[in-house]
């Protein structure tokens, strides 16, 4: 009389999702950050500085460099708006209004530059 089978009594037979799969405790996870060296962060100043240089790996003092940056050609903009023709030229020969560019000794390369803006 009964033999009907039964309703999907078990339908949901999957194992419910165990967050806390037991993992080997003891050891914690390894993260590995890789750092590239080429970025090491350097604050130019107008003054040469002592630092490892990317290209030659050598460690060395940056010659410095002035040319003309962002604070060079504004500075020119402003004079040109309110000084007579010429004045705005003076920027150009002022190395407190340039960027200093860092140069490694050894090899040449530029390894930083310090921007007034
Ligand atoms: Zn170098």
């Amino acid at each position: 009389m009964s033999d009907q089978p039964p309703p999907y009594a078990e339908k949901g037979t999957a194992p419910p999702p165990n967050e806390n799969t037991p993992i080997s405790v003891g050891a914690p996870p390894t993260t590995v950050y890789v750092q590239p060296q080429a970025f090491v962060v350097q604050h130019f100043r107008e003054v040469p500085l002592r630092m490892r240089c990317m290209f030659c790996q050598a460690d060395v003092v940056t010659s410095t460099y002035f040319e003309n940056g962002t604070l060079t050609w504004l500075a020119c903009f402003l004079i040109f708006l309110f000084f007579p023709l010429g004045c705005c030229l003076i920027p150009f020969c002022m190395e407190p209004m340039k960027d200093v560019v860092h140069r490694c000794p050894n090899c040449n390369q530029q390894v930083g530059r310090f921007n007034r803006m």
